[in-house]
């Protein structure tokens, strides 16, 4: 089963093909300057590779014992937006019972209103790319407060700077990127050259 992973050059095929994964020189919201972008919902535009890549993931998490024997008794939980497609991908592959996702709402973030403390199963939080681990985080607190354990957790990608552990729970991905993040300047080989900069939202 393993063996139906794609590799992670694969995964970076698809991502390239779709305009998930883009070459230029960006500059994201905190001022660091880049010559990589990942657009992850580009990918999960289309509906064969959003299945490929959910998919694959699906396989890391159902390797596992301690998910399958719970399964379907599970609920796959989205820290943002951008997980949400990732985690009906994964649930549809997992036959897991349920799906909840999180918002950013104002500077907080939040499950919708009206979810119980006790409803929640056993959570695996999927996403489509951690690029902090924050968002993974604030999510973990927030399952917590809801009494749930998390028993797995993982992205298509995996910045190799964010953590690769949540307590004792190992974070899986299809493809670890050791991103470039540069200040302005001398530092970033782009300014240098002076080639035009694209401002990144997040
Ligand atoms: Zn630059």
């Amino acid at each position: 089963m393993v063996d139906l992973i794609p590799s992670s050059e694969t995964v970076m095929q698809i991502l390239k093909r779709t305009g998930a994964f883009r070459e230029g020189h960006f500059v994201y919201p905190n001022g660091k300057h880049s010559p990589h972008y990942f657009q992850m919902p580009l990918a999960f535009r289309y509906y064969d590779t959003a299945r490929v890549l959910a998919v694959a993931l699906s396989r890391k998490f159902r390797v596992d014992r301690d998910i399958s024997s719970q399964l379907p008794k599970v609920s796959i939980i989205s820290p943002s937006s951008g997980g949400i497609p990732v985690a009906f991908g994964v649930r549809d592959a997992l036959s897991a019972e349920q799906i909840y996702w999180a918002e950013q709402d104002g500077d907080k973030r939040r499950f919708r209103q009206y979810i119980n403390k006790g409803e929640v199963n056993p959570c695996i939080m999927v996403d489509d790319i951690i690029r902090s681990g924050h968002a993974i985080e604030e999510t973990d607190a927030l399952v917590k407060e809801l009494g749930a354990p998390v028993i797995g957790c993982g992205a298509i990608v995996r910045f190799t700077s964010a953590t690769d552990k949540l307590d004792a729970v190992p974070i899986r991905s299809l493809v670890d990127f050791d991103a470039q993040m540069y200040d302005e300047g001398e530092q970033c080989a782009d300014c240098v050259n002076g080639a035009p900069i694209e401002h990144v939202r997040f």
